[in-house]
């Protein structure tokens, strides 16, 4: 059992006035609206309140849990013995400080991001404008989509370690590839990324986010909660046109469903537990398994 009404107590004493929350439900902070109550929940101010935090945390032996936007996320139905540190709003500084360069809080909204540089004439992130997630969690992931992805922009992201060291990644040493990053490897926390684009003519970025957007609308199941799309692209194929070749569009298990609109999705078509859920994951993976021989892996992170 986790000393969390410790952690309580002495986070009050290190960082008066700090917002904490008791047994929060998980459904409120994800995009699939599922998940059971948290043990503890923090909602730091600044980046120097965070690091106090973590380390208050880390000296109790309690590793903390970073929700950004929970929109790539799944928790479980029970309590969740975990101490959360949310980085919205808290951390959502969006600040140009050069021509072409703006840094980024680790829990700005990635579209409040593509609007800012929108405004400014700075071309290059409009891709990420529909992706409804935070910077943190995407520089975590490397989210990407209609070609783009953070690793074309984000050039130095400030993390902290294990040890509570804060350290400054440049450019390769951020280890981007498809969904992955040194942070997400090394279990680091992003702070803060500096996303460097192009000048370019405020309508015509515009006009591209609005294309965008309409594209997604078009082709994504956005009026059910999901957490976007279940599997990682496997090597060779894509995952939606493996599970949709295996007929499993409208595939259901209690409230969770595989999309008719786009076999990518699973959504929640009305009290889909966590439960639900995985089962309708792993039948999908065996099902595509056996049928055309590719391991599907999940996209999503999971809170048990
Ligand atoms: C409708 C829909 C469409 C989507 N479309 C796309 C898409 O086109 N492309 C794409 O890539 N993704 C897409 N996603 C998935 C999701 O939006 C992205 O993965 C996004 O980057 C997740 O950010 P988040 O802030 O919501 O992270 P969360 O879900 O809160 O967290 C995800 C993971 O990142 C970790 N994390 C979060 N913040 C930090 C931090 N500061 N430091 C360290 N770890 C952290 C969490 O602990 C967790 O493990 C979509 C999701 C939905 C619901």
């Amino acid at each position: 059992m986790k000393h969390f009404h410790q952690l309580k107590a002495e986070l009050n004493r290190v960082c008066p006035g700090l917002e904490i929350k008791e047994q929060e439900p998980m459904d409120q902070y994800t995009t699939f609206r599922i998940g059971g109550p948290v043990a503890l929940m923090a909602v730091p101010r600044t980046t120097e309140e965070t690091v106090a935090v973590i380390r208050t945390a880390r000296d109790m032996g309690i590793e903390p849990f970073l929700l950004g936007r929970g929109s790539n996320l799944l928790c479980g139905d029970g309590a969740l013995e975990h101490f959360v540190i949310r980085t919205s709003p808290g951390l959502d500084q969006v600040e140009r400080v050069g021509e072409t360069t703006l840094r980024c809080g680790a829990g700005a909204l990635m579209r409040r991001v593509a609007c800012e540089a929108q405004r400014c004439g700075l071309t290059g992130f409009e891709f990420a404008h529909g992706i409804p997630g935070t910077m943190g969690g995407g520089v975590v992931m490397n989210a990407g989509a209609y070609g783009g992805e953070l690793k074309n922009v984000v050039t130095e992201t400030t993390a902290m370690d294990a040890q509570g060291n804060i350290l400054t990644f440049k450019g390769e040493e951020q280890g981007f590839a498809y969904r992955k990053s040194t942070f997400l490897k090394e279990g680091l926390i992003v702070l803060h990324s500096l996303v460097e684009l192009q000048p370019g003519d405020p309508q015509t970025i515009q006009d591209q986010i609005d294309d965008y957007l309409r594209r997604r609308k078009r082709t994504q199941p956005l009026e059910w909660p999901s957490a976007g799309s279940t599997f990682k692209r496997p090597v060779g194929a894509y995952a939606a046109a493996l599970i949709d070749q295996c007929r499993l569009k409208g595939c259901q298990i209690g409230g969770a469903q595989v999309s008719e609109k786009h076999a990518g999705f699973v959504v929640n078509k009305g009290g889909a537990s966590c439960a639900d859920v995985l089962a309708l994951t792993e039948h999908i993976k065996q099902v595509v398994l056996d049928k055309t021989g590719f391991q599907l892996e999940l996209e999503i992170r999971l809170m048990l």
